[in-house]
């Protein structure tokens, strides 16, 4: 019930001066938490424990809900948080597997994803949209109404479906208009966290060539001092001249578990001024790839560590930073000592620091940046283009997150095929460039069977992308970098039935099993027909299993043919077929 507030103001007007200014303040504070504290229902009936935060660094993403721990277990029900409409039910392999999209009248909308099921009308719903469209793969929007949850409703089972390391909930609330997901940890789900985020590592990085830390570009420090409370090593010192950036790898625990989460605020300062403040409300899918921009992804490729830059590359739009003065770079001109303290905090209100000084020194770089002959200056803001006599590269602008030195050369390995090698895995790209091989005449019949290869550091070529064939050349359009190869494909994907012999006896529910796999180019289609029709078949890319439940509801008793079709990326067709009876 809602409070009556002229009423109460009415009541308060009245009352003599002394207890005004207080009363009034504790009913603006009230209102406060009162808008805050949206009364959610929880989205499990067991603690809330959490693997995975909002705004942690994934590949090539910020995470974008709360990754909630199921015991281990599938099949726990899911409830909706508060009174709403489904706007919009996906199922797909990979991704969010089954994933239900509730909108609600406070204009959000929840995300439920990896279920195992949905409730057992929007199941029914979706299995007919599934046949319409004679595909697993479905994303659709019911027809607003068509689907009510009150607070509190079970909306389907907890799962491990789509691309899920394990069961868990991926739970979301984000905007309904703009879509942005909002940092569910703003709102009192209950979820402890009394522990402060921890520091591992700081880098310091001269931004240009004038610059220098430590008399280098580069200069890495692991931490000392307490939990808490983060220091230099003792012995180190950080002495720099010119413009230099600090990156810190940082991240946060939560009660109840283990799990590494992300940090949700972290300030740069030196001495009074604030440098650079990053913080993580609300993300946009729009630009969420630029987290590579963000974070040192080089040293998260090579590592796997969280390294979030306090400063910002050439090539960044996020809107997560409060504060970027000189985008964050420390100026050291002449000599002095500059107090730098940062401050990493989680949604909680936890806090560490890390306090050290930066000795200015007055002389200038003297190191010489001497680039290999095979490397080549990438300016991200620019299109750049490289070519030889058997390969390729166009990388537009703002592909690159910053200006760098690249390695591009090509050659022809002791098969005549073409090996093109533009940088490596260690740089990021925002979109996708276009690299280009000669397909050398030999391989002129098999020119359909091709696909791009991505030469690992074993030297062996694994399938990476179908691409095109265009002529006497192989065209794919890529979003990593790093050394490829031209690989062909003229195997049929392979089917093994698991559950099903011709012959067999079946009956409602049981489950026609099969394995498929594609160690070319990979699995593009998958298709179960009952005597010439198509049927509804699960694929789990993770275990290669197919699977169709028999259901006597679209299949009448009597003798059928079951067949099943699968497709791989150039076009190559295996069919398995076999007769049987149903009941
Ligand atoms: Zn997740």
């Amino acid at each position: 019930m809602e409070p009556n507030y002229s009423f109460i103001f009415a009541q308060i007007s009245n009352l003599r001066m002394p207890y005004k200014p207080a009363i009034y303040l504790f009913i603006f504070l009230f209102c406060q938490f009162r808008a805050l504290a949206q009364d959610f229902h929880p989205p499990l009936n067991i603690p809330l424990v959490l693997s995975g935060n909002f705004g942690e660094i994934r590949s090539n993403h910020f995470h974008s809900g709360l990754d909630i721990k199921t015991q281990g277990r599938i099949g726990l029900p899911v409830f909706c948080i508060t009174d709403g409409t489904v706007a919009r039910v996906k199922v797909s392999p990979y991704g969010y597997g089954k994933a239900l999209y509730i909108n609600h009248p406070n204009g959000q909308t929840s995300v439920y994803a990896h279920l195992n099921s949905f409730s057992p009308e929007i199941e029914a719903w979706i299995e007919d949209q599934q046949y319409a469209q004679k595909s697993y793969d479905i994303n659709t929007f019911p027809p607003a109404g068509k689907f009510v949850f009150k607070k509190g409703d079970e909306i389907g089972k907890s799962g491990n479906s789509g691309s899920s390391g394990g069961p868990h909930l991926h739970f979301e609330i984000r905007d309904t208009k703009t879509e942005r997901p909002i940092n569910p940890l703003k709102y009192p789900f209950k979820i402890a966290d009394n522990k402060a985020p921890s520091i591992y590592g700081l880098s310091v990085y001269a931004l240009d060539d004038k610059s220098h830390v430590n008399n280098t570009h580069y200069a890495n420090f692991s931490m000392g001092g307490s939990y808490g409370n983060y220091s230099l090593k003792p012995g180190e010192t950080i002495s720099a001249h010119g413009n230099i950036g600090f990156a810190l790898h940082t991240i946060d625990r939560l009660d109840a578990a283990n799990n590494k989460c992300g940090v949700y605020k972290v300030t740069l300062s030196a001495g009074n001024d604030i440098l650079y403040q990053f913080e993580i409300d609300e993300l946009d899918f729009s630009t969420n790839r630029y987290m590579n921009a963000h974070i040192d992804y080089r040293n998260y490729k090579k590592y796997r560590k969280h390294y979030h830059r306090l400063y910002t590359v050439e090539n960044n739009p996020l809107d997560i930073y409060n504060i970027r003065k000189r985008n964050g770079a420390l100026q050291c001109i002449g000599e002095g000592e500059i107090p730098i303290k940062i401050t990493v905090e989680d949604v909680a209100g936890n806090a560490s620091t890390l306090e050290f000084t930066v000795q200015c020194t007055a002389q200038p770089s003297t190191r010489i940046i001497e680039a290999n002959p095979n490397q080549q200056w990438v300016d991200c803001k620019k299109p750049f283009e490289w070519k030889s006599d058997i390969a390729s590269v166009a990388i537009p602008s703002s592909c690159l997150y910053l200006s760098e030195y690249m390695d591009f050369k090509s050659s022809t390995d002791n098969n005549g095929l073409p090996v093109l090698t533009v940088g490596d895995e260690t740089y990021g790209a925002q979109k996708s460039y276009t690299l280009r091989l000669k397909i050398p005449e030999t391989l002129m019949p098999k020119a359909n069977k091709i696909h791009l290869g991505k030469v690992a550091a074993n030297g062996r070529a694994y399938p990476d992308n179908p691409g095109e064939v265009h002529g006497a050349w192989f065209e794919a359009k890529n979003r990593e970098f790093g050394t490829y190869t031209l690989l062909v494909d003229t195997l049929n994907p392979y089917i093994k039935p698991l559950s099903f012999y011709p012959g067999k006896e079946v009956r409602n529910g049981n489950s026609l099993r099969f394995r498929i796999k594609d160690s070319g180019s990979g699995i593009q289609e998958y298709n179960m027909y009952i005597d010439d029709q198509w049927v509804l078949a699960s694929y789990d890319y993770r275990t290669g299993a197919l699977t169709h439940i028999f259901d006597t509801e679209r299949i009448k008793p009597g003798k059928h043919v079951l067949r099943v079709e699968i497709l791989d990326k150039v076009g190559n067709l295996e069919s398995y077929s076999g007769t049987f009876t149903s009941y």
